[in-house]
């Protein structure tokens, strides 16, 4: 059990915007910018590598609506969609940012510096995505 699990069985209270069966949508109490929602599976599940197959539908396309309906409800003009796998997650339940923006936010902070290859770098990193999808397709 952990905060979000309380969450979803209605023990610690939270601003609710949606939920059904698997998922439940909530507003993060310290926003980026207002309308600023986390959605999560009911089921725990810690990061987006534990999560099973058939929450994997629910999940995006839920994901999906939610950025409409923020977008449209906030007057934004698109979303930030992340998530968080073990480094940054401050909460180990599974949990989806949507996030209204809007041009000139302010929010150019938040992105990484960004990097060059090396000579080769590119073509081992993406050499070494293909086999492990190799394997794991065999697993
Ligand atoms: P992350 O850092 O990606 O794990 O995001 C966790 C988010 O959960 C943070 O943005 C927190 O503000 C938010 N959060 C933590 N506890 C609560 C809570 N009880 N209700 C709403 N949002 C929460």
């Amino acid at each position: 059990m952990c905060i979000f699990c309380d969450i979803a069985a209605g023990s610690v209270e939270a601003e609710i915007v949606f939920e059904d069966e698997r998922t439940l949508a909530f507003l993060d109490h310290r926003p980026l910018f207002p309308g600023h929602t986390l959605l999560i599976p009911r089921e725990h599940h810690e990061t987006l590598v534990d999560l099973p197959d058939d929450l994997i539908q629910p999940l995006f396309s839920n994901t999906r609506l939610l950025a409409r309906a923020i977008r449209d409800a906030m007057g934004a003009e698109g979303t930030f969609v992340a998530m968080n796998n073990k480094v940054s997650q401050s909460v180990p339940h599974l949990h989806v940012h949507v996030v209204p923006r809007r041009r000139k936010d302010g929010l150019r902070g938040f992105f990484w510096p960004r990097h060059r290859y090396k000579n080769g770098e590119m073509a081992a990193s993406a050499q070494a995505i293909r086999s492990a999808l190799t394997e794991l397709a065999s697993t």
